[in-house]
């Protein structure tokens, strides 16, 4: 790991004035492997960590914000979010392993845009808005691509603002040594219709709109028997194939709805 310059910064504007400069430190579970295996090499780091103005957990009107600096541990443990998004709280629970869980945060998952990673499927299903230190980001517009999101040089996130919706579920099968979803699937019903997220599969989180058209339909697991997922674009490695991944999304959907 090369040398870099740190700074603990002190508030959200101190944060903000040094991010200009500095990639964030949040929980450093993803960005200190990266440094330590030479694929980031920042000069300079801003921690995040400890901010207050990125803390907190509240229930506004039909929506449940998460500040970004809250780890998955406080999602999981959260009886606000048990209560009225179960799902995002089992998702957090299922993240990585206790020291994971106690260190990484909302905030740094979603910026990181893992292609593996639970978060984005949760924020993509939900139809959540990110709020950075500039602007509001649309789920469907926040992941980009691979560790690719719409975040600038120097913008932060600082909360996530996830509708409440009427129904919601949860599944992944799990890489075993990673703990990082091989395949995940997200589920949400709201007033409009069902929402789908699907992350492990292949370049990045995304929606599947067969399976959002018959759930749309008809919000139940046998809804989801058959439907068919293409598997062009979706990830072949040692671990499964494509064709496994496109055959498991449906199974696992319908897992998510449950009976
Ligand atoms: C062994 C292991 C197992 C794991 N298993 C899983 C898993 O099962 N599922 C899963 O989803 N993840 C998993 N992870 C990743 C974990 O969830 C990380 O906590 C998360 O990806 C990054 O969060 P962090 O707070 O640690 O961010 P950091 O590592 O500190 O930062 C990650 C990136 O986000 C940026 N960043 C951080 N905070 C902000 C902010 N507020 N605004 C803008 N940019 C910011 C940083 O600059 C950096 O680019 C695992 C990690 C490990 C080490």
């Amino acid at each position: 790991m090369q040398s870099f310059d740190y700074h603990r910064a002190s508030t959200l504007a101190d944060a903000t004035h040094h991010a200009g400069t500095a990639q964030a430190l949040a929980g450093g579970q993803s960005l200190l492997p990266a440094m330590k295996l030479g694929l980031a090499a920042p000069d300079a780091l801003v921690d995040v960590g400890g901010l207050a103005e990125l803390q907190g957990i509240t229930r506004t009107g039909d929506a449940i914000v998460i500040g970004a600096g809250v780890t998955h541990a406080a999602v999981a443990a959260s009886e606000v979010v048990r209560g009225a998004i179960p799902a995002l709280a089992d998702l957090a629970g299922m993240i990585g392993d206790r020291q994971v869980r106690h260190r990484g945060t909302l905030g740094g998952s979603l910026a990181n845009n893992d292609p593996a990673a639970c978060y984005p499927a949760a924020v993509l299903a939900l139809n959540a808005t990110v709020h950075t230190t500039r602007r509001t980001i649309a789920a469907d517009d926040f992941f980009v691509g691979v560790y690719t999101t719409a975040l600038e040089p120097g913008e932060l996130i600082t909360r996530v603002s996830f509708p409440v919706p009427q129904a919601d579920g949860w599944q992944k099968f799990k890489q075993p040594a990673s703990r990082f979803a091989l395949v995940g699937v997200f589920v949400a019903r709201h007033a409009s219709g069902g929402r789908v997220a699907v992350t492990g599969g292949g370049n990045g989180v995304f929606r599947c709109a067969p399976l959002e058209a018959a759930l749309s339909a008809r919000w139940a697991a046998a809804a989801c028997e058959g439907v068919a997922v293409p598997a062009d674009d979706l990830s072949s490695d040692l671990h499964a194939s494509a064709e496994y991944r496109a055959a498991m999304i449906p199974v696992l959907a319908g897992r998510a709805v449950g009976g």
